[in-house]
């Protein structure tokens, strides 16, 4: 490599492509089903926007691009969101799409430096922007996110937010704030969404949520006191449910749904009999 060479090179020609047009990930599509497309078979090249090396899946090396809003599918090919291609792609390989889109959302959101205005360029070793001008480091940065799921005994209580899906309840959650412990957004969470207490938080699992770019921390807890009143500003209604009474749920990719699952098995019941809304 030169001083001239170009900043961004093309990418191997064997490596997975990871091309997003906004929320949507561009899939070739066969017989088989949907697969991510090799750099080769993708259509793009070098100059079709700026490549990050995201890493390896599958043994494979994979560089992510993002295309303009107009972008137009290759022949044979489609732009699918995220989320749906879940039940579609490979487990290795939806978790590095995941990662993929948070890599070139973060390097679209940081060309320039939030402290001076600077112009940022790839740092050449971690995964960080260096501002030309005042050389400040810029990471990719998460959102932390807090999943509640409380339970009374035999009830469960779910809620439903204005912006699910007609019929949907979900367990409560909400971004946790600066200043606070992951135990403390739980207890504010579900204090401010339904004015109810709870006791024995337990951690339950964690999962990257690249919408566009948080991390999901879940917990159980047990109901220890208070009457369920909703504000209205985030959750349109709020209930406790049983097992034989179930609303329709989120769909089995989130935290949310392995949780509800989980109880729902405690219980007694079946999970893949619950409705499923997308
Ligand atoms: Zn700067």
């Amino acid at each position: 490599m030169t001083d001239n060479s170009p900043p961004h090179d093309a990418p191997p020609p064997g490596a997975l492509c990871f091309a997003f047009r906004g929320g949507e990930l561009l899939v070739a599509e066969d017989g088989d089903g949907v697969r991510v497309p090799r750099v080769a078979d993708s259509g793009l090249h070098a100059e079709s926007g700026v490549w990050v090396d995201a890493g390896e899946a599958d043994g494979l090396r994979c560089f992510a691009v993002s295309l303009p809003d107009g972008a137009l599918e290759p022949p044979g090919m489609r732009f699918v969101r995220l989320r749906r291609l879940y039940p579609l792609l490979p487990a290795p390989v939806y978790r590095m799409a995941g990662r993929a889109s948070e890599i070139v959302e973060w390097e679209h959101a940081h060309r320039f430096c939030g402290r001076c205005g600077g112009r940022t360029v790839a740092s050449g070793e971690a995964l960080a922007r260096r501002c030309t001008q005042c050389g400040a480091l810029h990471y990719p940065r998460l959102a932390p996110a807090v999943l509640v799921c409380v339970a009374d005994g035999d009830r469960l209580l779910l809620a439903r937010s204005p912006h699910f899906p007609a019929g949907m309840y979900s367990t409560l959650a909400g971004f946790v704030e600066p200043g606070e412990s992951l135990e403390e957004a739980a207890a504010r969470e579900v204090r401010e969404e339904v004015g109810i207490e709870i006791a024995g938080l337990r951690y339950f699992g964690s999962q990257p949520w690249p919408f566009p770019s948080s991390l999901m921390v879940a917990f159980t807890a047990e109901y220890a006191g208070g009457d369920l009143r909703p504000d209205p500003a985030e959750i349109e209604d709020a209930r406790w449910f049983t097992v034989d009474a179930m609303p329709a749920v989120p769909p089995v990719m989130s935290l949310a749904r392995a949780m509800i699952d989980d109880w729902v098995r405690a219980h007694g019941g079946d999970p893949s009999a619950l409705e499923t809304t997308e």
